[in-house]
């Protein structure tokens, strides 16, 4: 088999054939097939697409790449959460210790950083002391024992999707359904959960720009998930602004802590109530009202809040972080030119700003400031007036403010009248249909 014919083939729109994919994913892994050629592969996917059965070899054969991993010594169903992607998106701090609570087991493998969306595994490590690189038995033995375990995702899930994943990123082909679909999940499958709840994000913070685009994501990881034996569920939500107010690691940690403390944010504790609702329903906890309901609880109660506690007290960090804001070095407020509504809030330009101040990685090599970020003062919908503060920037090296303040001011827009309030959650898709929210 040559590499050459099966970039043609898919040149001309042909389905490539089982042995092909196998043929690509084992030997580009391997190191014999060169990166030229594999992105001229990527490309051709890109623009004449994947058939469900391409798409779900491919899956299969990237999960295979590396270590498949067996959680079945931790007892009852194990359920992942997997996010697209997005800007203050803390979800993973929050609903993993709501499920874990609520006794559904979470042995969950997470990333870091890079570009403007932020990692769990960064926000975990602001936490002094916190260990994310446990060994595989440490993992298992904690989430059996109390529920809930966070680390690192090693090398050796899925290293061919670390390697394409690279590669795409530099060849202008990650916005590509069904590569974006392998890619997600391929880890997924392999870090070894029994069910998957998916956040699908649309908007100006989020691969996909538009809604149909995220539902149309949504539906092909849902039938994908369950044609391979995992339940799977996923949401479609929208990333048009940050959701919640702080950008950053520690700053998001502190976040998560009030909405597991009760308070915190509307739209994060929405958001993170319907993920772990629909965890808890994969999790055999009952219907999905029930499962609401159990959520809704675990934050009421403080049991979610004692999770986040006790895992971080187990993973070796220092539990008198949780109560203390993290404070910078320089602190600036980014004030409003002028009086109105505002209009929108681009979530990736906050993003980026916040990267800008430390808080996120340009190449992977980058260290962390995990006192940088951003806090957002004023959202969409809020009426401010000129000389009022719209968002704080926080970072240790003063000389990269003017860049960050530039992107905050250009995040903002101004409307005379209040703009028309935007759903977050826009559908949910299961292996029964799409269920469109109000
Ligand atoms: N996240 C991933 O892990 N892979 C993609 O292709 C896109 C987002």
């Amino acid at each position: 088999m040559q590499m050459y014919d099966i970039i043609n083939d898919k040149r001309y729109g042909h389905e490539l054939s089982d042995e092909q994919i196998a043929f690509f994913i084992k030997d580009y892994t391997a190191g014999s097939i060169p990166d030229y050629q594999a992105a001229a592969l990527l490309m051709a996917i890109c623009c004449n697409g994947m058939n469900k059965r391409e798409t779900t070899t491919l899956t299969m054969e990237m999960a295979r790449s590396g270590q498949m991993l067996d959680l079945s010594d931790i007892p009852g169903i194990k359920v992942d959460k997997h996010s697209t992607g997005g800007v203050g998106d803390k979800t993973s701090l929050i609903v993993g210790p709501i499920v874990a609570a609520c006794g559904v087991p979470v042995a969950k493998m997470s990333g870091r950083a890079l570009g403007f969306t932020g990692g769990t595994i960064d926000k975990l490590e602001s936490i002094p002391g916190f260990q994310t690189a446990l060994p595989f038995e440490k993992f298992i033995n904690l989430a059996g024992s109390t529920n809930i375990c966070l680390i690192s995702q090693t090398g050796d899930i899925a290293p061919a999707d670390k390697k394409l994943y690279a590669l795409r990123d530099v060849t202008a082909t990650v916005e590509c359904q069904p590569l974006i679909t392998s890619s997600i999940m391929s880890k997924k499958i392999a870090a070894g959960a029994d069910a998957i709840v998916l956040d699908i994000k649309f908007g100006r913070g989020a691969f996909m720009k538009t809604y149909e685009d995220g539902l149309t994501l949504a539906k092909a990881m849902v039938d994908l998930g369950e044609q391979v034996g995992r339940r799977t569920v996923a949401l479609v939500t929208s990333m048009e602004s940050p959701l919640g107010y702080e950008i950053g690691t520690a700053l998001e940690v502190q976040e998560s802590v009030e909405v597991l403390r009760g308070g915190g944010p509307e739209d994060l504790r929405q958001v993170c109530l319907e993920l772990s609702a629909n965890m808890l329903h994969l999790g055999g906890k009952g219907d999905i009202a029930d499962c609401r309901l159990l959520a809704r609880q675990a934050l009421e109660n403080n049991t979610a809040y004692m999770k986040l506690w006790q895992m971080v007290l187990n993973q070796g960090g220092d539990t008198t972080f949780l109560n203390e804001p993290p404070t910078s070095v320089f602190t600036k407020p980014v004030l409003s030119a002028c009086d109105g509504y505002v209009a929108s809030l681009d979530a990736e330009l906050c993003g980026t700003a916040s990267m800008h101040l430390g808080a996120g990685r340009v190449t992977k090599e980058d260290p962390i400031d995990y006192t940088a970020g951003v806090t957002l003062a004023a959202k969409p919908g809020d009426l401010v007036h000129r000389g009022d503060i719209l968002a704080e920037l926080h970072t240790s090296d003063a000389k990269r403010i003017a860049e960050a303040q530039q992107l905050i001011e250009t995040a903002y827009t101004f409307s005379e009248r209040p703009p028309k309030p935007q759903p977050l959650i826009l559908a949910r898709v299961t292996r029964d249909g799409v269920e469109e929210y109000e």
